[in-house]
């Protein structure tokens, strides 16, 4: 586990750092052909790789500064200056043209970050130049005989040195954009996995709102051989006076304290805030006569506990209309319907009960 945090630290830093990152590599890259051309006394490339470590130095800060476009010129002059003196002074054999080859994830990446849209057509002429000295330098010095003529050896470690520079910088640069891009997504899902949540839920309640309920009535009405189900719509009694008496955060209040109530009573059942003070809760498997008895149930559980809200106890009733799954009913508004219009009779028949026939 540990491990794991590790890394992934790791990784969010070299994606976030990776300018800086970059062009420090470059100047340690420096460094190590400072130490080599000294060994080798090749004093030319000597002063030329003390003049690229204090650019990338500078370099490092133009980063910190947040200056990114004199710092890919910079990368992409030195290189390709470097390359050509060092063709020039040691020869082909010691592949420091590798150099050339190692920038292209930065001509493109970095180059992609800077240039936008048509203006893109700078990194394709980068990469067309970057080539193009390859192939003139290989032209150029095939036959040449170096300034200096260094030891085998050395050539051979310049050349897997170079070479190793190439892949690493191949590797790392596809791995950031790898990271980078998998980041990304993940945060888009998650905002659209909130996005979704939202336009199905609703914010006072958590429940489902309508578009989050409807298709869930409709996939039980077409699933074959379902047990059934019923439908119950509640709406809460005189909730107009309970806001006028103790103002719309009271009647907030008691909404999510019925709310409350409803998800704890119909435990495994789908509830739905309607609108403003209605609901609907879906039981599946559910006939008629049981839905009644635990209508009836949460009926009496809301009457008998009242919303405390700044010390005031604010009483609520609410009066359910059921319907149930069966003939003549082909959509969930059919069934809704029948529901609703049974809490109507209910409403107009004393409140806080529980309808369950046509009257
Ligand atoms: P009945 O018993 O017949 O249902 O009467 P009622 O007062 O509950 O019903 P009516 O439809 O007349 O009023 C409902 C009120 O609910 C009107 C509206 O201002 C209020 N309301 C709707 N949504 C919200 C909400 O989210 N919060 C609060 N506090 N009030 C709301
Ligand atoms: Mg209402
Ligand atoms: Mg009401």
């Amino acid at each position: 586990m540990k491990k794991a945090g590790l890394f992934d630290k790791t990784i969010h830093f070299l994606v976030h750092n990776s300018n800086f990152v970059t062009v420090m590599i470059m100047g340690m890259v420096h460094a190590v052909l400072l130490a080599i051309m000294l060994a080798v006394e090749v004093f030319p490339l000597v002063y030329f790789n003390i003049l690229s470590v204090v650019v990338y130095l500078f370099c490092m800060v133009l980063c910190r500064t947040g200056h990114v476009l004199p710092v890919y010129v910079s990368i992409v002059a030195e290189v390709t200056a470097y390359t050509i003196i060092s063709t020039y002074f040691i020869g082909l054999r010691c592949g420091t043209y590798c150099f050339l080859f190692s920038i292209v994830p930065i001509i493109i990446y970095l180059g992609c970050f800077l240039f936008k849209g048509k203006s893109r057509w700078h990194v394709l002429v980068l990469l067309i130049m970057n080539f193009g000295l390859f192939v003139y330098l290989y032209i150029t010095f095939a036959q040449v005989r170096p300034v200096y003529d260094i030891p085998d050896v050395m050539k051979t470690t310049i050349v897997i040195f170079s070479s190793f520079v190439m892949v690493f910088s191949t590797v790392f640069y596809n791995a950031i954009y790898i990271y980078s891009s998998e980041g990304e997504v993940t945060n888009l899902e998650k905002e659209n996995k909130q996005l979704t949540a939202d336009a199905s839920e609703d914010a006072l309640t958590g429940m489902l709102n309508r578009r989050g309920f409807l298709p869930i009535v409709e996939k039980l009405m077409k699933e074959k051989g379902s047990a059934g189900f019923s439908i119950a719509f509640c709406d809460i009694d005189n909730f107009k006076r309970i806001n006028d008496s103790y103002g719309h955060d009271g009647g907030d209040e008691v909404i999510r304290h019925i709310t409350r109530i409803m998800n704890k009573e119909m435990n495994g059942c789908e509830t739905c805030r309607w609108g403003g003070e209605e609901f609907i809760i879906l039981m599946k498997g559910t006939g008629l006569e049981a839905a009644r008895e635990k209508m009836e149930s949460l009926r009496r559980a809301v009457e008998v506990s009242p919303t405390v809200f700044f010390n005031k106890r604010i009483p609520a009733t609410i009066t359910i209309g059921l319907g149930e799954f069966g003939d003549g009913i082909h959509t969930p508004e059919d069934i809704i319907k029948v529901a609703d219009e049974r809490m109507y009779y209910g409403k107009q028949n004393g409140k806080n009960i529980v309808i369950y026939e046509d009257h």
